[in-house]
């Protein structure tokens, strides 16, 4: 067994290019990944000011952005299959970190972001000379968005920024931020903007870095703006649409959420039906029995089926549809598969699926987040039972 993203799943129209991009993805990730995973989880962080510019080489870090912006100029079939490759990563807390730049912190830069905004950051971004982050989460605004209480004055051409946010991945190197933050008074979804905020701006503090479950080589802090000063033509497209662009924002951030968790749940899959192939209890492989072999073809079925899926999100972003519906059933199943997954592999590795020397517990804790992260599953029912017409 072992799957190839392009040769079972015909669903996206992959090219040469597209495989060869793929197959460069999955050498960095051996070689430039790999071998140094263990060091950063154990450092609680991943060197991204030396990891971001061989990803700029790679032209990893844009490859759907326009080719005026440094970007390869593809469709979003190379971001997701990037996903996908780098879920495959012995930890997946640095695949989160580059996908915060990548398909989190920048896709409403890219497309809404002024020619200044774009040159100062997105070119940077995309050769790795930047690293980005996305602030929405709070202290008391997590999956409640429309809550949020970061605020911006006016001040001439200026915004004065005040307030903290939470959880925010790159949030310790980041060299900016993409904030969410209320720029017209008011407590709903309305007057809310994206704008960027540098993190050498004076005010600006990294209050905390948080210790966390899993995920330990990303990143994760908590931030304070201070009366922060920037420049009114830092805000991503037209004030007052922050919201708005940020839940279209949050569709690609969910679709390579998932493809992270296919890519994770391949590898655990792959490697535990090996393991169950090579280690023998009362005889016999502990593949032999019906009960191991049932189970991890039936997790694998409903892998591929969640591929499928997340193919078909993929398809309809290249198409310029809305995906809302599709990828937020997608992320719910994903987040809810990768647990059962990392349980069952787990499980079949007995007390070694229990030892960090095997894999295994790393990606159990790491896998964690999907359910949480991105909109948690009850944001994500909630999404749907609207859309169904249930509520
Ligand atoms: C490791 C990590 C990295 C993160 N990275 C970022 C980042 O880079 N940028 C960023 O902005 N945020 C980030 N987040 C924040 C993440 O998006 C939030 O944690 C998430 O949206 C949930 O918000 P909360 O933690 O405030 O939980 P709360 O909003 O307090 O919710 C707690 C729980 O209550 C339940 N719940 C809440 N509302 C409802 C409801 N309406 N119906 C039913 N049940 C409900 C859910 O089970 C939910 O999990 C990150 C979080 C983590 C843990």
């Amino acid at each position: 067994m072992g799957s190839s993203v392009c040769e079972e799943a015909p669903l996206l129209n992959l090219t040469p290019e597209h495989e060869m991009f793929r197959q460069s993805v999955r050498r960095f990730v051996e070689r430039e990944i790999n071998p140094y995973i263990d060091k950063w989880e154990a450092d609680k962080c991943y060197p991204g000011r030396e990891l971001f510019p061989k990803l700029g080489e790679l032209g990893a870090l844009g490859p759907s952005y326009p080719e005026e912006y440094g970007g390869g100029g593809g469709d979003y079939a190379y971001n997701y299959l990037m996903s996908e490759e780098l879920g495959q990563a012995a930890a997946l807390g640095v695949p989160m970190g580059i996908m915060v730049h990548t398909d989190m912190a920048t896709p409403a830069l890219a497309q809404f972001g002024s020619e200044e905004l774009k040159q100062k950051f997105l070119v940077p971004a995309i050769q790795g000379k930047l690293i980005s982050a996305i602030a929405v989460s709070e202290p008391d605004a997590g999956s409640d968005v429309a809550s949020l209480t970061t605020s911006a004055v006016s001040d001439g051409d200026h915004y004065i920024i005040n307030g903290s946010k939470m959880w925010i991945t790159n949030g310790t190197q980041a060299d900016f931020v993409v904030t969410l933050m209320r720029t017209t008074p008011g407590n709903s979804a309305k007057g809310m903007s994206l704008v960027v905020v540098p993190t050498d701006s004076e005010g600006f503090k990294v209050s905390r870095s948080i210790d966390k479950m899993g995920n330990h080589s990303s990143d994760t802090a908590a931030l304070t703006y201070e009366n922060v000063r920037v420049p009114k033509s830092f805000c991503i497209g037209e004030e007052g649409r922050g919201f708005q662009l940020q839940m279209q924002q949050f569709q690609k951030e969910r679709l390579v959420g998932t493809g992270l968790a296919l890519g994770g749940m391949d590898r655990c899959l792959s490697m535990t039906a090996q393991y169950c192939k090579e280690r023998k209890t009362f005889g016999k492989p502990i593949i032999e029995n019906q009960y191991v072999h049932f189970r991890l073809a039936e997790l694998r079925t409903e892998v591929e089926l969640l591929r499928q899926m997340a193919h078909h999100c993929t398809n309809q972003i290249i198409a310029g549809q809305d995906c809302t519906r599709d990828v937020s059933m997608a992320k719910l199943k994903a987040g809810r598969l990768c647990r059962e997954v990392a349980d069952a592999c787990i499980q079949f590795h007995g007390g070694m699926g229990y030892a960090e020397e095997y894999p295994m517990a790393r990606y159990y804790r790491d896998a964690r987040l999907l359910s949480i992260g991105a909109g948690a599953d009850e944001i994500m029912l909630t999404i749907l039972a609207r859309m169904e017409g249930y509520i």
